[in-house]
């Protein structure tokens, strides 16, 4: 009787369940002081459109209109978080945690959705950011812009990664964002070098450094070979390592010993960019990696499997597949859950 009650409810909408579950919500200031909290997975479930125009820092966004949304949140998600889940307007996210519960998982909703978040003035981002926390206490953000653009918060610093203006259908407004303070360039390809970015981006202070060919064809830049190290300040170190193809008919792409990759020390947090480039021995010789950005698409970089190699070498805390195009990496979390890898999926394609 109780459920067909409920059920009754939800066919008028007046409440959000009738598998039996109803699904615990929460306003705005609950809902925030949740997502604070470690154990917590933040999901927005609406396109990637609506997502990209605007969510909550931090969430993850898988479509809960895709098919196979509830195999694509358990390969990402560890059945032991709670996740925080939110839409447009609350309907979508309520229906998704109706489909998610019976997983296992606790999901708490956020009423209203976004547009109760942003009415009561909190903030939104039109880019994912993951923040972290350095040895020393400083705060280290990474917000993804697409494929290979990084942009990094370090401190009060702005360093970005590989800015790339345009990419298909996709743009960047770096005119919006902070004069860069370091700019770094891993090579010459247009989805990673990019003069109007650069241009943009560059203000008095800022430090251009790139490998000898982008320094050639831009006409200016501190230039990095493979193995060399550069302070750029007492707590940001920079080690330019090497990044290379190496299967047949591939090795054009990215010959040994032009481009670069990064391994960034910022106060003791170390992140190795690893640029365009295959599973390459040296991956196993970078020390403790705190972040690591591994590249995964055919025919430049590494293939899924090559990418879980990579990943065992480097042995990350935190990975984030990035310049992975249209190649599927959702299964890559689950695939280094055993190994102890936080995989986080960002829009990197
Ligand atoms: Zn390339
Ligand atoms: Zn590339």
């Amino acid at each position: 009787m109780k459920n067909l009650f409920t059920c009754l409810l939800a066919a008028l909408g007046l409440t959000t369940s009738c598998s039996g579950q109803n699904v615990e919500s929460v306003d705005h200031e609950g809902f925030a002081e949740l997502i604070g909290k470690a154990d917590v997975v933040l999901l927005d479930v609406r396109t990637a459109e609506e997502f990209n125009a605007g969510h909550i820092a931090g969430a993850l966004n898988i479509d809960q209109s895709r098919a196979d949304f509830v195999d694509a949140v358990v390969a990402q998600v560890p059945m032991d978080k709670t996740i925080a889940v939110y839409c447009r307007s609350g309907r979508r996210s309520s229906s998704a945690a109706t489909r998610l519960m019976p997983r296992g998982y606790k999901c708490v909703n956020l009423s209203g959705g976004i547009i109760a978040w942003q009415q009561a003035g909190r903030a939104v981002t039109t880019h994912e950011v993951d923040v972290f926390t350095t040895p020393g206490g400083k705060t280290v953000k990474f917000y993804a812009l697409m494929h290979a653009s990084i942009r990094i918060e370090f401190d009060g610093k702005e360093i970005e990664i590989d800015p790339v203006t345009k990419l298909g259908e996709r743009t960047i407004d770096y005119a919006a964002m902070p004069k860069a303070d370091y700019l770094l360039v891993t090579h010459e390809h247009a989805d990673h070098f990019d003069r109007e970015a650069i241009a943009v981006l560059s203000g008095e202070k800022t430090r251009f450094v790139t490998n000898a060919r982008c320094a050639e064809l831009h006409g200016a830049g501190e230039v990095m070979a493979n193995g060399d190290t550069l302070r750029l300040a007492d707590d940001i170190m920079v080690v330019a390592v090497p990044a290379y193809n190496t299967t047949d008919g591939h090795l054009q792409f990215h010959p040994r010993g032009r481009d670069n990759g990064y391994v960034l020390t910022l106060d003791g947090l170390r992140i190795y960019i690893a640029g365009d480039t295959e599973d390459i021995p040296e991956m196993a010789t970078l020390g403790a990696i705190d972040i690591a950005f591994l590249p995964c698409n055919q025919p430049y970089t590494m293939t899924p499997d090559q990418l879980l190699r990579a990943a065992r070498m480097v042995k990350p805390r935190v990975l984030f597949p990035y310049h992975y195009s249209s190649t599927d990496v959702t299964a890559v979390p689950a695939a280094l859950r055993p190994d102890s890898i936080d995989v986080r999926i960002r829009h990197y394609e």
